[in-house]
């Protein structure tokens, strides 16, 4: 699973080589450890005349324990610019105009964000400047170095207080491999209350995560136990040894299952009610590819992936929401992937059930904003798993290098994301599907 060439370029002859002909130098991403400081230094905070949400932001940094700053300094962990200001494409001139100087004084997994308000919300001139920002975001994504990452958080009028969670996790090293993102809070729901623990968000929570056994789905079950949910690890019974591993770890209780069985959802809402009095948080990880181009594709290689990857999912929402087992304000997570943006050879299958869930979220967020709760998905790109410790050298090479941040991301990076998601001060984020791909060039 090691990317052999990164700590290559780590090594003596790596760091002498490296440079001198050219080659690809990934850098080392800052990850989340507890008690890390929020940031890595100060942050430098400016806004277009007219913005809507720099006080409120200025307050938020101040609350996170981030150093802001007025006036730019020498080197800055974090740019964060309050576009909303910005009302005509001649007004994208501000946005030049705070960046230009300060662009190189980014560190080391530094952070660049850039706050508007949602194009689809806005009219005639400004609509168009507002959607301009994404250009310029994604293309700052490209052009920065040393594990450094650009954002986007369109806020939606009312939606201000609600971007404290979304603000947090963008500027910390838990956003390490998401990059070049486009982020919506408030377009259906405006308010969200901040946890009494930002370090404990999840506490009293109860957490469902299908395909915990391993891979994505293990690192999910760890991160939302560490963040205070009990979590409730699923998995199908061949796995079951691997399961009790997982839930042990985390001090939660493990459910063998096969989801795609025709009483699964009854048997889950049963289990989760009788034992959990419901549940708060499900994430649908559990996957499986069964790929082959579509002239050699069987029918059960295509029923299979669209059984595991979108149709049980959909049965399990409907119940848990039909019967209340979801409690109000809970969280639903999709995990979808880049090849359900980008398609891929081999992978029809895949790549429709992938794209599924993004429909799933699109169609369950006005549902489930009505309910009280949100929809959410995460797209991962190349993450070091067994499953991709499998692909062949050449393509596993360019999975990992055809990015901005020149490396694969591990499974904590898509966890994370996740576990933003479900905090309780997320809860104006809905219908969003963000990418964990460190801006793979794949269906960008
Ligand atoms: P994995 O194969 O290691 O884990 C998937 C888990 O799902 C397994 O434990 C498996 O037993 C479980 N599962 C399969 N069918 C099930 C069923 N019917 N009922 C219950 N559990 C079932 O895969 P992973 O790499 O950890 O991927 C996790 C998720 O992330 C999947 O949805 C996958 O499509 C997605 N994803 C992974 C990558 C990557 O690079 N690894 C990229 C994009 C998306």
């Amino acid at each position: 699973m090691a990317d052999r060439y990164q700590q290559f370029t780590k090594s003596p002859v790596g760091k002498f080589v490296v440079p001198k002909l050219g080659l690809p130098n990934p850098a080392t991403l800052r990850r989340y450890k507890p008690g890390q400081p929020a940031l890595e230094g100060p942050a430098l905070l400016g806004a277009a005349p007219g913005g809507r949400l720099e006080k409120v932001i200025e307050a938020q940094l101040h609350r996170a324990g981030i150093e802001v700053l007025s006036t730019a300094a020498d080197k800055h962990a974090a740019l964060v610019f309050d576009a909303t200001g910005v009302k005509d494409p001649k007004q994208l001139r501000e946005v030049y105009n705070f960046f230009h100087p300060v662009i190189r004084s980014v560190g080391p997994s530094g952070r660049v964000v850039v706050l508007g308000t949602p194009p689809e919300l806005a009219q005639g001139h400004e609509r168009i400047a507002q959607r301009a920002l994404e250009g310029f975001v994604r293309s700052v994504g490209k052009e920065l170095k040393r594990g450094a990452t650009a954002q986007l958080v369109y806020v939606a009028e009312g939606a201000e207080e609600a971007t404290e969670s979304t603000l947090r996790f963008l500027l910390s090293a838990k956003s390490a491999f998401v990059d070049a993102q486009v982020i919506r809070v408030g377009t259906e729901t405006k308010t969200a209350s901040a946890p009494a623990d930002w370090t404990k968000p999840l506490e009293g929570k109860v957490a469902l995560v299908t395909g915990a056994s391993r891979g994505i789905g293990a690192a999910i079950a760890e991160v939302l136990g560490r963040d205070g949910a009990h979590v409730v690890a699923l998995d199908i019974p061949a796995q079951g040894a691997d399961l009790s591993k997982v839930a042990n770890k985390v001090g939660g209780s493990s459910l063998q299952l096969d989801i795609t069985a025709a009483d699964a959802p009854e048997k889950l809402a049963e289990y989760l009610t009788t034992r959990h009095g419901g549940v708060d948080i499900v994430v649908h990880n559990a996957g499986i590819t069964r790929d082959k181009t579509l002239g050699n594709m069987t029918e059960g290689g295509w029923d299979s992936v669209i059984a595991v990857n979108l149709a049980s999912q959909l049965a399990v929402n409907e119940k848990l929401v039909a019967d209340k087992v979801l409690h109000e304000n809970g969280r639903i997570i999709g995990v979808s992937s880049i090849a359900g943006i980008a398609g891929n050879v081999g992978q029809t299958n895949y790549a429709t059930s992938k794209a599924g869930v993004i429909g799933m979220v699109n169609d369950g967020a006005p549902k489930l904003a009505e309910y009280g709760g949100t929809i959410n998905a995460v797209a991962p790109g190349f993450i070091e798993t067994k499953m991709t410790a499998a692909v062949p050298l050449f393509i596993r090479e360019a999975g990992r290098r055809l990015s901005s941040l020149g490396q694969g991301g591990l499974p904590v990076d898509v966890a994370e994301t996740i576990a933003w998601y479900a905090n309780p001060a997320s809860a104006a984020v809905n219908g969003n599907v963000v990418r964990v791909c460190g801006q793979a060039l794949l269906g960008a």
